[in-house]
């Protein structure tokens, strides 16, 4: 399993019954790039470009609000990288220190 199919799998988690009408089925690439092509948008200073594709995937996305939910209280979510429930990797760190718990404890 590459990384990508491992974030699409933690992104998609079986166990959660809203995932079937997740918009972003399917889009593990455009929602978690490789990393080399994110390094190599960091580079060019158009990274944001390559979270915009992602994140309007997320804003169309009938279970956005479960999406969301579910990342912000995932146990290791700072681990997941791409755009999940709308956010990126970093804005997800930061809303939860926002929040005051970095890493929320869930079952
Ligand atoms: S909000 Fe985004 S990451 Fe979450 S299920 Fe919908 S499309 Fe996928």
């Amino acid at each position: 399993m590459t990384v990508d199919h491992a974030a699409e799998a933690i992104r998609l988690r079986v166990d959660q019954p809203w995932r079937e009408r997740a918009a972003c089925q399917g889009r593990g690439q455009v929602m978690d790039p490789p990393m080399d092509q994110v390094r190599a948008a960091r580079d060019l200073g158009i990274e944001a470009h390559l979270w915009r594709d992602a994140k309007e995937i997320c804003w169309t996305c009938p279970v956005y609000a479960e999406c969301r939910t579910w990342v912000m209280g995932l146990r290791g979510a700072d681990d997941l990288t791409g755009v999940c429930g709308g956010l990126t990797e970093e804005e997800r760190r930061r809303e939860r220190r926002r929040r005051g718990h970095p890493r929320k404890e869930t079952s």
